[in-house]
């Protein structure tokens, strides 16, 4: 059947790597271009466009960019020869630190752009296809890219992601962040507010709030005052129709009063946070230029529990950083017996070009870290499944995110942000409906659908009972 909708003109393809803040830009990437008739393939062959949005922040996440590129330059060539154009363009932090190694490996590259500087893509694919050479834009603009940001998209499923800050200027010894993302910088309570409601008119259930150090926020609210992130997140709970909320990454010195009370108040406010600690070694903490021992962590998160019981704990974990000793490594086992995490990150230190530690002695012998990354992760590991088959029995809602895997069964998301598996009609994407657990997995959770959605969330008085 001929159909006069005319089929879209170009094709975009976006690899993203790193962190939900790139999955966020990659998404905003994708907005900015739309109207340029671009529209989204999974396929390299088929693209007009390929973004690869990188990550820096450990040596292997940069290489891979390298890798993905020569594979990329091959299906260029291919099309070139065929008289087809295919824009190739490296975004995200790897751009930011490495543009002139970018197009002095990988000449074939049309286009560089930082993280602040994707609202200027449609500018630079126009440079990009008059004349020959790479387009770079790697500075840090004196305009706010939020401000020349389309409206975000609908989002494409029940659970959307919203940056609110960006940014970091804490310079912990090890991390590219504050030079790759730049100062530490926080997004308007207004132009959030506005755009998580559009999120919400659009089908979100569930925003994370995102931001390299979210709980650091501090935007000019619409009565005249800084907003710290426990007034936004009461402002955003309070859109009708959004049943959960998230926020991340978080760091343990700025989790304040206001913050730690939210959990305790908004029943959106999942039980599940993510609260980057790096070490157990106060000697290691501060190498780190953390700003915190292990005992103010250790007070956070009583106060946590204090206010919201059932909450459980994500964290980040770093083996081998320059100078840590066995001891240190002791303190960081010793660290994750005493808080219990349900679920936790943890790396193998990666030596990152201009920040202070890779210059540091003494660095640790890579066998030494595989052997202490190895420890860290098997207790970690025996925490998360542990945790996860705690729940067995437990009935909980879950929000539906779309088809699993096997025919017939729904997957989802636990308030503490499990998958959870369970047989049930497609139709149930997108709503939030009660379950059993049946079986708690290493990495996931089974289920029994209790039949129907669920109601509104449960009350803090209800959580507290629970
Ligand atoms: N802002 C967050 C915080 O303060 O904890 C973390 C942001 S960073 C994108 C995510 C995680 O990557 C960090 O928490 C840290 O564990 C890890 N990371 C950062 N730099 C690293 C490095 N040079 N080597 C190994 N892991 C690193
Ligand atoms: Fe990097 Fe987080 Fe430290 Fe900032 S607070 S420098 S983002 S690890």
């Amino acid at each position: 059947m001929p159909s006069d909708a005319s089929p879209p003109k170009k094709r975009l393809l976006i690899r993203t790597w790193g962190c939900q803040m790139n999955v966020y830009d990659s998404a905003r990437m994708a907005d900015v271009l739309a109207p340029l008739g671009y529209a989204p393939t999974e396929l390299p062959e088929e693209a007009d466009m390929v973004i690869l949005n990188t990550c820096h922040i450990r040596e292997k996440a940069s290489e891979k960019v390298f890798s993905d590129l020569g594979r990329l330059r091959g299906v260029k060539e291919e099309k070139a020869a065929r008289g087809e154009r295919m824009i190739l363009a490296v975004a995200g932090c790897v751009a930011q630190a490495e543009g002139a190694e970018i197009t002095a490996r990988a000449p074939y590259v049309d286009i560089v752009l930082g993280p602040q500087t994707y609202h200027r893509l449609p500018e630079m694919v126009a440079r990009a296809s008059r004349a020959a050479g790479a387009v770079i834009e790697t500075d840090f603009p004196a305009e706010d890219k939020f401000d020349h940001l389309p409206e975000t998209a609908a989002p494409s499923g029940p659970i959307a992601f919203l940056t609110v800050q960006e940014g970091c200027d804490k310079f912990c010894s090890f991390c590219v962040v504050p030079y790759t993302r730049g100062a530490e910088f926080s997004r308007p309570a207004t132009q959030v507010l506005a755009e998580a409601r559009r999120l919400v008119a659009g089908g979100a259930r569930e925003i994370a709030l995102l931001g390299q150090n979210v709980n650091a926020y501090h935007g000019a609210g619409p009565d005249g005052r800084e907003w710290g992130l426990g007034r936004l997140l009461r402002e955003v709970a309070a859109i009708p129709g959004l049943a959960r909320l998230r926020y991340t990454t978080s760091h343990p010195r700025d989790m304040d009063e206001d913050l730690i009370a939210a959990h305790g108040e908004l029943p959106q406010l999942m039980p599940f946070l993510h609260l980057p600690v790096q070490s157990g070694s106060d000697r290691m903490l501060q190498a780190m230029n953390r700003g915190h021992k292990a005992a103010d962590f250790h007070r956070v998160v009583e106060k946590l529990r204090a206010a919201r019981p059932d909450i459980a704990l994500s964290s980040d974990f770093i083996a081998g950083h320059p100078g840590e000793s066995d001891a240190d490594h002791a303190a960081t086992l010793a660290l994750i017996r005493e808080v219990g995490f349900a679920q936790a990150f943890s790396f193998k230190y990666s030596a990152r070009p201009g920040t202070p530690a890779a210059g540091a002695g003494p660095q640790v012998p890579e066998a030494v870290k595989d052997a202490r990354l190895a420890e860290i992760q098997a207790l970690l590991r025996d925490q998360q499944e542990a945790f996860n088959r705690s729940r067995a029995g437990a009935v909980m809602e879950v929000l539906c995110t779309g088809p699993a895997r096997h025919p017939g069964q729904m997957a989802g998301r636990s308030p503490w942000l499990q998958p959870v598996h369970f047989d049930g009609p497609a139709q149930l994407a997108g709503q939030i409906v009660p379950v059993r657990i049946t079986a708690g997995h290493p990495n996931s959770l089974a289920a029994e659908w209790l039949g129907g959605a669920a109601k509104a969330p449960p009350s803090h008085q209800e959580i507290r009972a629970a």
